[in-house]
């Protein structure tokens, strides 16, 4: 029963991964960035509370986020697991799950670190913005994801310590797959 958390930059291609590692495990890829725009586009409540701090690439406040998604973990369809993929994104958001997963006394599993170098990243945004036209690919709005990152994201890593795998997420997709098959066997997860 695999409880992952996937981190890394965006566009360092968590969202592939975490898709693709749900998909062969069954279990269901949680990511908030995809709550949040399904629910701008339904026009809910949230999505109007969330709409502005995505459009401009900056982070949603903790405790909303942090209420979705521990909503979103009670749902039936994770008692075997799941890739928690872009959450949490700061310190007080890990404390949070730390709690959450205490009091239903789970634990995650591992934590992996798709690591990319900045001008990789900047390429791949770049790409992206040209074939899905999402609205925070534009320049400044990736600059600003990516201050958001390096300031509130990041520091996540020494928080998780030696808890974090780091993967290199540079190689072709299925070469990252691989590796992140073959660091989960060496686990014992699966
Ligand atoms: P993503 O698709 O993961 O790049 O997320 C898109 C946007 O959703 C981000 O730029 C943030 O505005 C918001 N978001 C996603 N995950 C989080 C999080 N864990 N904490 C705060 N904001 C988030």
């Amino acid at each position: 029963m695999p409880r992952i958390i996937m981190m890394g930059p965006p566009g360092a291609g968590k969202g592939t991964q975490g898709e693709l590692l749900a998909q062969l495990w069954s279990v269901p890829r949680i990511a908030p960035g995809d709550i949040f725009r399904a629910a701008i586009k339904a026009g809910t409540d949230l999505g109007k509370q969330v709409k502005a701090f995505s459009d401009s690439g900056k982070l949603v406040p903790d405790e909303l986020v942090v209420e979705v998604i521990t909503d979103r973990l009670q749902a039936p369809d994770t008692d075997r697991g799941w890739i928690l993929d872009g959450f949490p994104r700061t310190v007080p958001q890990a404390e949070a799950l730390n709690q959450f997963l205490t009091a239903h006394l789970q634990q995650y599993d591992l934590v992996i670190n798709l690591e990319v170098p900045e001008e990789v990243l900047l390429q791949r945004l770049q790409q992206r913005a040209l074939e899905q036209g999402r609205v925070d690919d534009t320049a400044e709005v990736i600059r600003q994801r990516l201050q958001e990152y390096y300031d509130k994201t990041r520091p996540l890593l020494e928080f998780y310590g030696d808890g974090v795998a780091p993967v290199d997420g540079t190689p072709p997709m299925e070469v990252v797959t691989r590796n992140i098959q073959n660091l989960i066997k060496e686990s014992a997860l699966v």
